[in-house]
């Protein structure tokens, strides 16, 4: 069989399955049909078909299904051959292209870390010793012989202590193991996995940093093979930012650096960090239009319950070396010219990845084009943890922003970064805005 597979607006992946007989040369060239209407953030139900075109370079065999499967991701055009202009991977595409025509530098590297909560499914689970929380008193009982004193949970991860015991306290390494295993076969490159900080079972894996667009496409293949995996070993994983009140939430921290004819352009031996003048007005960019680029990196309501003091995620809008408590953190462990990166610690895993990592490299190339300058602006740098400092201190740093209905706001009026070039279209930014709203603010109110 052959799956071709297409990416929505809000970030999720659809397919449709052909048998392999069947994929002509045609069919690769013209693409297969599809209803867009039914598609949320897509076309209206008067001009409902559109068509996916595979990329033939992103076939990988996909392992969940019985019949052996070769997936392929799409770009999405109307009938009449154009590309569509709500296609989010157009758009990833687009603001790779307009980086190489602004002459600031022809490639932009993108390295996201995506933490997840693996949670028992229920579904999977009915018998006690399988069930990690204790449903009712007879279960806690079992464990323990004792109702009083609640369940023995030995070697349970308690809160925040989940970085990084070996086993039996980290009882996820098998499934996390097997998870590298399927992305490795997939073609990704991984460099590590670990338990995370959260008590309740919450993991990280890296995979290799690429350009934008394959980026994004790896990290859709990443939450595809995450969940797969999860559900095969009768778990559930989430990337929601905030599932635990009270414990560490999970976010997506982008590491970003552009380069020129393979020289990196972030590296400044002399500078702050060791970074560049370059590297300085793309983080000026980014804290800039921080408070209208999160409608992209953090799109959800939830996004914001994650943005709170005490959890290693960022609260306010600056910089800082090694500093996690910084929206952007330039690393400089072990730095070299090549690894010199900006790593904004905001964005959580809620954004469609095509749209997240395009909007940030147009934010960070307007911060270039415009010589933004961090300190100027009032971002820092902050080499203080900037959850203690004191009041009057705290009083004069830009707190991140609280709200999903601030940040569209914010969109309404800051959006013309984003139209550079025809990265982004006034059309998409609306429906985006009027997605947001509909599904994700009106449904909670
Ligand atoms: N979980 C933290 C966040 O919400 C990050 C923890 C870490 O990777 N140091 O961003
Ligand atoms: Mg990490
Ligand atoms: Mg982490
Ligand atoms: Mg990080």
């Amino acid at each position: 069989m052959v799956d071709f597979r297409i990416v929505d607006p809000a970030g999720r992946q659809h397919h449709v399955t052909i048998p392999a007989v069947e994929v002509t040369d045609e069919l690769l060239e013209v693409g297969a049909p599809f209803d867009g209407s039914s598609i949320q953030g897509f076309k209206g139900i008067e001009e409902s078909d559109m068509v996916m075109r595979p990329v033939l370079d992103t076939a990988y065999v996909d392992p969940f299904f019985n019949v052996p499967t070769l997936a392929l991701q799409c770009q999405v055009y109307d009938p009449s051959g154009v590309r569509y202009d709500r296609d989010p991977r157009y758009i990833a595409e687009k603001a790779e292209q307009y980086l190489i025509d602004s002459g600031i530098a022809n490639t932009a590297f993108f390295g996201p870390e995506l933490e997840f909560f693996l949670f028992d499914d229920v579904r999977f689970h009915s018998s006690p010793e399988s069930s990690f929380y204790a449903l009712d008193s007879e279960e806690a009982v079992w464990n323990t012989g004792s109702a009083q004193n609640g369940p023995n949970l030995a070697y349970k991860v308690k809160t925040k202590g989940g970085y990084f015991p070996v086993p039996p306290t980290d009882a996820l390494h098998d499934i996390r193991t097997d998870i590298v295993k399927e992305l490795m076969n997939a073609g990704i490159r991984v460099e590590r996995h670990h338990h995370e900080v959260a008590s309740a079972g919450q993991s990280e894996i890296n995979f290799r940093f690429d350009t934008l667009t394959k980026t994004a496409d790896n990290t859709m293949l990443y939450k595809y093979i995450v969940r797969q995996v999860a559900r095969r070993n009768g778990k559930v994983a989430t990337f929601m930012p905030k599932p635990l009140f009270g414990d560490n939430g999970s976010g997506m921290h982008v590491h970003q650096s552009l380069f020129q004819d393979g020289q990196p352009l972030f590296y400044d031996e002399a500078g702050y960090g060791k970074m560049s003048d370059i590297a300085r007005h793309y983080i000026a960019g980014i804290l800039y239009h921080a408070p209208s680029l999160l409608a992209f990196s953090n799109p959800s309501t939830n996004s914001y319950k994650r943005l709170v003091p005490g959890f290693e995620a960022p609260v306010n809008l600056v910089f800082s070396k090694g500093n996690r408590s910084a929206a952007i953190r330039v690393p400089v462990a072990a730095i070299s010219p090549k690894a010199a990166r900006v790593e904004f610690r905001t964005p959580d895993a809620t954004a469609n990845p095509y749209l997240a990592f395009a909007a940030m490299l147009m934010a960070g190339l307007d911060g270039i084009r415009r010589k933004l300058d961090p300190t100027e602006l009032g971002f820092g740098p902050y080499d203080k943890n900037i959850y203690d400092l004191p009041a009057e201190e705290k009083e004069k740093i830009q707190a991140v922003p609280s709200s999903l209905e601030s940040v569209l706001a914010a969109l309404e009026e800051d959006h013309e970064y984003l139209l550079e070039g025809g990265v982004f279209s006034k059309d998409f930014i609306r429906s985006w805005i009027h997605l947001k709203k509909t599904t994700e603010i009106e449904p909670m109110s």
